[in-house]
C-alpha cells in the first residue's frame, strides 16, 4: 500500500488546485499490474488514474474500488484509467496469485498475515483452509511444506485457486474442494473425519462456522479465527466466541496469539485470534 508518495507533485504539474490535491486519494495499492484506489470525495478520477499510471510504470490499469459485498465477497470496481485489463498475476513474498480483480477480492492490507501463515506452518502438518479464496493463505502454507485441504464456495475464486496451485507448483500438496466448508466437514464427519493440525478461518463471519472448525481439529491443534471487531470489544468478543464454541463442543481453548491485521472501517479492526484446542 502506497501513501501519497510522489502523487502531489505529479498532480500539481497537471494543473490540479490545492483543493483538488487535498481531495485526491491518500493511499492506493498495486496488485500485479493493477492499481486499486478508493477515490472517496475525489472528482478528477481519470486524471488521478493517469498520474498513478505514470507513477507506477509496471501497472496498466487503474480500478476505483467501491466495496465488496455478499457471502462470496464480490468486488464492486470500475475502470477509471489504462487498458482496463483486470486480470493479473500478483507476486508477494515469492507466492504468485493469478486473479481478476473485477471478479474476485484481494485485500492488500492482509499482506503481513499472508506471510505469517507461511511462517507458522511446519512441513507435512495438515491444514484445513475453510475460506480459501484464490489461495491467500493456502498458497504460502503449501509452499512452506504443509498439506492443505482448501475449500472455496465461489466458483470464480475456486478457478483461480486451482490455477494458482499449479502456478506455485504445490498441486501435489493441496486438496481443493469447491463448495461450502460446512457441507465438506459434514460430509466427512464420523470416524472417517480427518483431524487437522491447523484450521484457518479467513472470513469475517468465521465465528458462525466454529462448530465445523472444532470437529475438524486434532487435539492440540490450532485454529486461526478472523473477525471484524469493534475497538471496544477487543478482545473479549472473539475470545468469548472461541470459549463458547469450545464449551459446546466439549473442548477447551487456550489463546496463543492475537493480531490486528488492518483497520476494517471506522472504529472496527480486522483481527485474528490463534487458539490451541484441547480435548476430544
Ligand atoms: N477476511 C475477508 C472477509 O471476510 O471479507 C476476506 C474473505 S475471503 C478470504 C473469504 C472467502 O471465503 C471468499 O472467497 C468467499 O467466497 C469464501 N466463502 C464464504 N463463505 C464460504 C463458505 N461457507 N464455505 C467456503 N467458502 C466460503
Amino acid at each position: 500500500e502506497y501513501r501519497r508518495i510522489g502523487l502531489d507533485s505529479l498532480l500539481r504539474d497537471r494543473g490540479f488546485t490545492d483543493g483538488e490535491i487535498a481531495a485526491a486519494p491518500g493511499s492506493w495499492a498495486v496488485v500485479g499490474d493493477v492499481i486499486l484506489v478508493a477515490f472517496g470525495e475525489c472528482e478528477r478520477r481519470e486524471a488521478v488514474g493517469d498520474a498513478l499510471l505514470d507513477l507506477h510504470g509496471e501497472a496498466d490499469t487503474v480500478l476505483a474500488r467501491h466495496g465488496i459485498s455478499g457471502e462470496t465477497r464480490q468486488p464492486d470496481v470500475e475502470v477509471v484509467a489504462g487498458t482496463g485489463d483486470t486480470e493479473t498475476v500478483h507476486h508477494e513474498h515469492g507466492t504468485a496469485y493469478a486473479l481478476d480483480l473485477s471478479r474476485v477480492m484481494f485485500a492488500p492490507g492482509n499482506k503481513a498475515e499472508r506471510a505469517h501463515m507461511g511462517e507458522v506452518v511446519t512441513p507435512e502438518e495438515t491444514v484445513l483452509d475453510m475460506f480459501a479464496g484464490v489461495g491467500y493463505f493456502t498458497l504460502p502454507m503449501a509452499r512452506a511444506g504443509a498439506r492443505v485441504t482448501a475449500v472455496e464456495k465461489n466458483p470464480e475464486a475456486f478457478g483461480y485457486l486451482s490455477e494458482n496451485a499449479a502456478l506455485n507448483d504445490v498441486h501435489d500438496r493441496v486438496e481443493l474442494l469447491l463448495g461450502d466448508c460446512r457441507d465438506v466437514v459434514d460430509a466427512r464427519s464420523g470416524a472417517a473425519n480427518p483431524r487437522f493440525d491447523r484450521v484457518v478461518m479467513g472470513y469475517y463471519d468465521a465465528y458462525d462456522y466454529l462448530d465445523s472448525a472444532l470437529v475438524s481439529l486434532a487435539p492440540g491443534g490450532i485454529v486461526h479465527m478472523h473477525e471484524a471487531t469493534p475497538e471496544a470489544e477487543l478482545w473479549d468478543r472473539p475470545v468469548g466466541r472461541l470459549h463458547e464454541a469450545a464449551g459446546a463442543a466439549g473442548r477447551t481453548v487456550d489463546v496463543v496469539g492475537r493480531r490486528r491485521v488492518k483497520s476494517h472501517s471506522e472504529g472496527v479492526w480486522h483481527v485474528v485470534v490463534d487458539a490451541r484446542v484441547s480435548g476430544l
